[in-house]
């Protein structure tokens, strides 16, 4: 059953069939792509009935599988000579050649359902159905041989005057691949006239596929996914076709029949949704690569940015510095007495100025942050005392807008913490001078909880809340909420990402709630009591 030849047969089919999926799909649109797979598949399809001929006991079925083999080989040269033609790029000068040999082929092709081509099958060197030829085996044979060598000829002209190297190398291989197929191929046919040699040299017929294919097509890839799933349904197939044909009565080749279409659908199908996977794999991938490349690019701005900020920060910090110390001096009339009108500006003057600074001193957090440059000073600190310190310095911001300011202080005193004083003074300041910004009407209320190892300090306030939508960007750098602007336009939104930070690097968390617009909010920041550990 396997033997030599069927195995040979085998190989041969395996290879051409692998070699043309993997041309059509390295690129179905080109010309040359499709011509060169269509000559693989002929290989492939000849290779296929040759192999199922050595294997079949049958003698009835043997004459068919050989005239199907034949069915293969009657294209196998017009699809070489078509390949040649139009890697040659010779194809309008040629036109007619093959049409004609397009025509032969199919002569050949209608005569092989009659006995003119092979007659009959019988028993000869060790082979149980070798095929015996027709009166028009040798005009198909001469049409073979002339239009391979027809092609190789071509081949070999055109190496004379074709001046690049690339495709004088790829040239050289075709013909080298040919050169061996033919003299191996060869070996098939000496049986057909009684001559005693058997085709041993049948295992190297598909040679030239490999040769061309791989002069062809050489440095490119592939996907292996498509092919194995292509190869593996087109496996599929030919078995069913070969139950088809194999169908001993009228019922099980209908129903032979049946199973393969049902089979063709699904392939077709599962072939489709592969390949549209993979496109869209690919598509990811570029989309990626893109991203990739954007992303580099944002951060190289991002870092231009903080230097940006850290240098234009440090820079303003001094004159800033400069103006508060001598508006205050002439506040206190160290230059002399100045008139009420005048005070009145100079304060308006020390209030702007105090506003620039925390902007700088906002910004330069920022910049010290993104540069990982922020440094802490830990102490152990009452959070009662830094509170009444707050509400000492923006208790009389409240009363300016009519709103209260009550602190809770809790009954009994909550153990000290050991934290960067200063900058959690700056965090719980933002949260009570927000709470009072973005309240019209009512007031803001201060409370301490202390829980386990925890404790809490709770901003409530009876003002604009926040919506859902704001909810997410709250704590991110410079969001402001929509309609803050209007209420308050002194802003940066930096505070609440300055804050969150500054708590994370004390081990605690900050967050935000609110039952919506106009419903009030309430800021709640947690802090470990024993040391600077991860909360949770
Ligand atoms: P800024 O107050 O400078 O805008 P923050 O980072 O401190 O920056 O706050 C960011 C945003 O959070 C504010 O613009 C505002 O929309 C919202 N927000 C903060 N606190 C409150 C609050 N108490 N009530 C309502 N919205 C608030």
């Amino acid at each position: 059953m396997f033997t030599y030849y069927s195995i040979s047969a085998f190989i041969n089919f395996l290879v051409s069939f692998l070699l043309g999926i993997f041309v059509l799909h390295k690129n179905r649109k080109e010309k040359l792509n499709r011509i060169l797979s269509f000559w693989c598949f002929t290989v492939a399809f000849w290779s296929f009935f040759y192999f199922i001929w050595q294997i079949e006991t049958k003698e009835q079925m043997a004459l068919l599988w050989t005239r199907l083999l034949m069915l293969g080989a009657v294209w196998v040269p017009v699809a070489f000579l078509q390949t040649v033609v139009i890697f040659l790029k010779i194809e309008k000068e040629k036109k007619y050649l093959i049409i004609f040999s397009y025509a032969l082929s199919s002569v050949f092709t209608l005569l092989l359902f009659t006995p003119l081509m092979v007659k009959k099958v019988e028993p000869i060197a060790g082979f149980e159905f070798w095929p015996k030829p027709g009166i028009a085996y040798i005009p198909f044979l001469v049409m073979f041989v002339g239009l391979s060598i027809y092609a190789v000829l071509l081949a070999y002209r055109s190496l004379k005057k074709e001046t690049s190297p690339k495709i004088k190398l790829q040239i050289k291989y075709i013909l080298f691949g040919m050169a061996i197929s033919i003299t191996a191929g060869s070996t098939n046919y000496f049986l057909w006239y009684d001559i005693n040699i058997p085709p041993y040299g049948n295992i190297l017929a598909s040679t030239y596929v490999i040769l061309t294919v791989y002069a062809i097509i050489r440095h490119h890839l592939l996907n292996i996914k498509v092919i194995a799933t292509e190869i593996l349904s087109l496996g599929i197939l030919l078995v069913s076709i070969v139950h088809i044909l194999a169908a001993e009565n009228f019922i099980k080749l209908v129903i032979n029949l049946i199973i393969f279409i049902i089979l063709l659908v699904f392939i077709i199908m599962l072939v489709h949704s592969v390949e549209n996977e993979v496109q869209r794999k690919e598509e990811l991938q570029k989309l990626t690569k893109k991203l990739a490349k954007a992303n580099k690019k944002l951060k190289k701005l991002d870092q231009a940015k903080s230097e940006f900020i850290s240098i234009a920060s440090h820079q303003l910090r001094t004159p800033l510095g400069t103006i508060k110390g001598f508006a205050s001096m002439l506040l206190e009339g160290s230059y002399g007495e100045i008139s009420e009108k005048v005070k009145k500006v100079l304060e308006k003057i020390f209030i702007s100025n105090e506003r620039l600074i925390s902007l700088v001193n906002d910004l330069l957090d920022l910049s010290r942050i993104e540069a990982g440059k922020m440094q802490y000073d830990f102490d152990y600190r009452q959070i009662e005392d830094i509170v009444e310190e707050i509400k000492e310095t923006l208790s009389f911001k409240a009363e300016e807008k009519g709103l209260y300011l009550k602190v809770n202080f809790p009954p009994r005193p909550l153990p000290k913490i050991k934290i960067d004083g200063a900058k959690i003074k700056e965090v719980i300041s933002n949260l009570i001078e927000n709470a009072i910004k973005y309240t019209k009407k009512g007031g803001v209320e201060v409370n301490f909880k202390q829980k386990d190892n925890l404790i809490r300090i709770i901003v409530s306030d009876t003002g604009i809340g926040i919506s859902r939508d704001e909810m997410p960007l709250l704590f991110s750098k410079f969001s402001r909420g929509k309609n803050v602007g209007r209420i308050d336009a002194n802003g940066t939104g930096l505070g609440l990402f300055v804050g969150r930070k500054i708590i994370e690097a004390h081990g605690g968390r900050i967050w935000a709630e609110s039952k919506g617009e106009n419903r009030g909010s309430k800021f709640t920041m947690e802090l470990l009591i024993d040391g600077i550990k991860k909360a949770f």
